[in-house]
């Protein structure tokens, strides 16, 4: 199958790496001619140019450029497409995208992989990427089953796990689990930054190990993305911001009552509740 990227990064490139080991012919179209070149030459993709016609002979497209531009590109894009081209994205976010886009495209299906690293652009993309993680899909009443399939049977052969939902309530999900811990991450980081002795701030940067490797990574992201989930998901994480506040304020309260056995309770329920997360 011929299939058409465009935006050639960490999801793109990487999606190029594993549809192209299946023998896919992979077109893609970047930004930048030095990117499309070393996708070439990485072998993420088979051909790769600046501009948007090449992916004329696509069945399916992937459009994996940032957030702020999977709408503004689509609409360049379909002046080069076929109706028959099946469209899909890879945004963090999707009502706004599903709502713009699929008015346009009748073969449009939105779709975001729960997968990624801090790392972003074309060095950053890597074999596997999607393995055994989950890939949201967010069809609408209007899309044809067809595209679906088709969507579907190529997220299945990246060794991901299928999920179907509404794009608010996809929405309303990932600014839980993935666009809070983003703002809590980084917040973490800034307030150990607050402290005012260099020695003690130095000392906490030597002693940081797997604990504060685990909770600061997502904090230390990729900037842009950061701030696309806040633009694109403004009203789920506000939302969410407020709640962790006030389970915050909550905390504090008890520690500030010395209320040990309420806390050591929280901190029961909460380590038994992180399992149906990530278990
Ligand atoms: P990325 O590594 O920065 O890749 C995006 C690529 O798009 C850039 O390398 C850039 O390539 C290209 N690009 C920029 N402007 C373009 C344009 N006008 N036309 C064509 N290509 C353009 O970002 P990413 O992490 O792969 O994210 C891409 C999308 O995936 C975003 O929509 C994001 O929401 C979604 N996503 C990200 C993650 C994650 O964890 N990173 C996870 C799931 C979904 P050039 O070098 O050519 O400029």
């Amino acid at each position: 199958m011929n299939i058409g990227i465009l935006g050639l990064g960490l999801i793109g490139g990487s999606l190029g790496f594993d549809l192209r080991s299946q023998g896919h012919h992979i077109l893609g179209v970047s930004r930048r001619e030095s990117t499309c070149e070393k996708a070439v030459a990485l072998g993420s993709v088979d051909q790769a140019s600046v501009e948007l016609s090449l992916l004329a002979a696509a069945e399916v497209v992937f459009i994996c450029t940032p957030l702020a531009l999977i709408v503004p590109q689509f609409e360049q894009l379909i002046a080069h497409l076929p109706v028959t081209t099946v469209v899909t994205d890879v945004g963090s976010a999707k009502a706004e995208i599903v709502k713009a886009i699929s008015p346009l495209w009748n073969n449009f299906i939105g779709g975001h992989p729960m997968a990624g690293t801090t790392d972003s652009g074309i060095e950053a993309a890597q074999r596997h990427l999607f393995v055994d993680k989950p890939y949201v899909l967010t069809p609408v009443t209007t899309t044809p089953t067809t595209a679906i399939t088709v969507v579907e049977s190529i997220v299945r052969s990246l060794g991901a796990n299928i999920y179907h939902c509404q794009p608010e309530q996809h929405d309303y999900a990932v600014s839980w689990i993935s666009h809070l811990p983003v703002m809590v991450s980084s917040s973490l980081i800034a307030a150990c930054l607050s402290e005012t002795d260099p020695d003690v701030l130095q000392l906490a940067q030597k002693l940081a190990s797997s604990g504060f490797r685990d909770t600061s990574r997502v904090g230390g992201g990729n900037s842009e993305l950061g701030v696309m989930m806040a633009r694109y998901n403004r009203q789920a994480l506000l939302r969410s911001l407020q709640q962790y506040r006030h389970h915050l304020d909550e905390l504090t309260n008890l520690i500030e009552q010395k209320n040990w056995a309420v806390l050591e309770e929280r901190l029961k329920s909460t380590h038994e509740a992180r399992r149906d997360f990530v278990e």
